[in-house]
């Protein structure tokens, strides 16, 4: 045997090295959470085992005697974490231990900024597995062997985590994986009962299989340290709220306390359990990440099947975290019979109803919690309203926005809150879209709506354009943008007078192509001119929008409402010179666009023309002194 027992040294991937300086280096002040990532790999080893003999002959029986082991040695300096779980061959300990199999990993890695205080705090927030071992330890030695394999072919792996480790084939009686840590002097401190159960109850409370733990030497007081039962199909009588928010942060590993929680066991033609949490704060790549959907695990009989939260929980539910646990799913479905069963999109369709009742409880409540949940998922919950269809307006009446109203601070005004103030005769719910609160407040196109007291919505978040474009009604009233179309606010009918349509004619040919088209309205007290988009049009709003995303978006040219009362176009219906007409005109079309957030097609132009007025402007108050002003300024001419 010994002859031809392989043995190699190997180098870790770049990307595994750099990983391992930063624990050794950076970690410190987290150095428990080596433990978690330890015991929930043993914890998945031995899901794997339970699953896979389900349908494979060999491993029948084997799956009787789940656990994890845990073995400290204060005097040798040593700890040793065992499973009996699936184990691994030679290949999987080279893929999976030698380079960075998962992509949470990867992305961890990606989000490092260098700022050791700030990577520090990004590992609370991935499961960074199994090299946090080297946060406390100089040397990690792991054997195993697959369970399927005969005892012959058994692995060892050894590394002190500076850039290589060493492979050797042995021979193993037991199926699983054994992990002996080494520790460094400065982390000795854990080996003592107190810390070890501590720590284990603290992230490992809730994982579904006994953890003994056994001091060296004392075999025989060894004691199971956690609560190894399924908490979500314990009675919800027989539960607390700690041990909710234990189960919680045992499943996801988020160091805030969940929001809100709901549990239920559904009986009936069909059975299964259901434990959901509302999480307290988002993973920070969520919104990006629209694929990322890990939260919700599936569960037949107890058994662990999979991360199912794709067919369970739709993408605007992404940040739901739980359970479910299906009595009536065959043990071995697949994925794609996952997909198309009945069965779970009866589970989906009760994972949606009850992930929005806990939502529509927490906005009754209001308040701090309230603005943290909207504050980490209100832009995801949107995507709802354009998803499904069923739901649109249940998810309506939870978005909250940001509002003219007076008393309105931040985004919390809804749909109900609007129809209440609008009163019984108002038929329209009226908003704005904008890039930043600010553009949307100094909006020229309020100014009507200030005047007589009309509130409108200001929606400033990226998806809003998308969401507005699905909702054009809400409990029978319309939804209608104030940058849109010919405004009828019911009040004022009067026509414009030919004169101001006269001077909206010669805006408009002045302007030429620049412009669509040019008309005299009743937006606008204050402001010279602004923007307007067609009935059935796109917004300028979107139209950037889909540029920034790289669509091609067919110029369309920028409709301009005129305030012919406003002494600007009062001076300029005055001008007699066309050219300087021309200029004038150029100068309203590019303010309105400015006001909007729009971008100049040719900014340089626009700068040159209001120089060109300033110049003029201040020349002329000059001779304004010399002619009759009180002299200041004349005396040195
Ligand atoms: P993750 O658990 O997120 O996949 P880790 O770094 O913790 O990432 O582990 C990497 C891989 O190593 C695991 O996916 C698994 O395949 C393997 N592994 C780690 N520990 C064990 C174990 N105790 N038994 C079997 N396989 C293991
Ligand atoms: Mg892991």
């Amino acid at each position: 045997m010994s002859e031809t027992a392989k043995v190699e040294t190997r180098q870790f991937d770049t990307e595994v090295h750099q990983l391992l300086k930063l624990m050794i280096n950076a970690l410190y002040s987290n150095r428990e959470i080596f433990l978690r990532e330890l015991i929930s790999n043993a914890s998945d080893a031995s899901d794997k085992l339970r699953f896979e003999a389900l349908t494979n002959e060999a491993l029948k029986g084997l799956d009787q005697d789940l656990g994890i082991d845990l073995q400290f040695d204060a005097e040798k300096g040593s700890l040793v974490v065992s499973d009996r779980g699936i184990g691994m061959n030679r290949d999987e300990v080279v893929s999976n231990l030698g380079t960075i199999a998962r992509s949470g990993t990867r992305q961890f890695l990606e989000s490092l900024t260098g700022d050791q205080k700030k990577d520090a705090s990004l590992i609370g927030q991935f499961g960074v597995g199994f090299y946090s071992s080297f946060i406390v330890a100089d040397r990690v030695t792991v054997e195993t062997r697959r369970a399927d394999e005969p005892a012959d072919q058994g692995v060892r792996w050894v590394s002190a985590g500076d850039g290589e480790y060493r492979l050797e084939s042995i021979e193993r009686e037991q199926h699983g994986t054994t992990i002996t840590l080494e520790l460094r002097d400065e982390h000795k401190d854990l080996l003592n009962r107190w810390q070890l159960e501590r720590i284990i109850r603290h992230y490992s409370n809730h994982i579904a299989f006994p953890i003994r733990l056994i001091e060296a030497g004392k075999d025989e007081e060894s004691n199971t340290v956690n609560d190894s039962q399924a908490l979500w199909a314990r009675p919800k009588s027989d539960l607390e709220d700690s041990d909710y928010e234990e189960f919680y942060s045992s499943l996801t590993a988020d160091p805030e306390k969940p929001l809100s929680w709901a549990h239920h066991h559904v009986e009936g033609s069909q059975r299964y359990s259901l434990l959901l949490y509302l999480p307290g704060q988002a993973p920070f790549d969520m919104l990006i990440n629209r694929d990322e959907r890990e939260g919700v695990k599936l569960y037949i009989q107890r058994v662990f099947i999979m991360d199912a939260a794709e067919q369970v929980v739709p993408r605007y539910l992404r940040f739901m975290r739980g359970v479910v646990d299906s009595a009536d799913l065959p043990l071995n479905i697949s994925r794609e019979i996952l997909q198309d069963s009945p069965l779970v999109k009866k589970i989906r369709a009760t994972v949606v109803k009850r992930s929005l009742d806990l939502i529509e409880k927490l906005a009754k409540e209001g308040g701090e919690r309230w603005n943290r949940f909207w504050k980490a998922f209100g832009p995801i919950l949107k995507e709802g309203v354009i998803e499904d269809f069923e739901q649109r307006e249940r998810i309506a009446s939870l978005l909250r926005f940001a509002s003219t109203h007076e008393d309105s601070e931040g985004e919390s005004v809804g749909l109900d809150d609007y129809i209440e103030r609008m009163g019984e005769e108002g038929d329209t719910i009226w908003y704005l879209t904008a890039d930043s609160l600010k553009v949307a407040q100094n909006s020229p196109h309020l100014e009507a709506f200030r005047k007589r007291g009309i509130e409108v919505l200001l929606l400033t978040d990226r998806i809003d354009e998308w969401l507005v474009s699905h909702l054009d009604e809400y409990k029978g009233k319309q939804l209608k943008s104030v940058a849109r179309g010919k405004l009828d606010l019911g009040d004022e009918t009067d026509e414009p007078d030919e004169a101001s349509k006269e001077l909206a004619g010669r805006i408009k040919q002045a302007l030429g192509e620049a412009v669509g088209n040019v008309q005299p309205g009743t937006r606008l007290t204050e402001s010279p001119g602004c923007i307007v988009a067609e009935e059935a049009g796109m917004t300028l709003q979107m139209q950037k929008m889909l540029r920034q995303a790289g669509q091609d978006v067919p110029e369309t040219k920028p409709d301009l409402e005129i305030n012919a009362g406003h002494p600007l176009l009062k001076a300029m219906a005055a001008v007699k010179d066309e050219k300087r007409f021309g200029e004038l005109s150029r100068l309203l079309l590019d303010q309105a666009l400015l006001a909007e957030g729009g971008e100049l097609a040719d900014p340089a132009a626009y700068v040159r023309r209001v120089n060109e007025l300033l110049v003029e402007a201040l020349t002329a108050a000059g001779n304004g002194h010399e002619d009759g002003g009180d002299g200041q300024h004349a005396a040195s001419s």
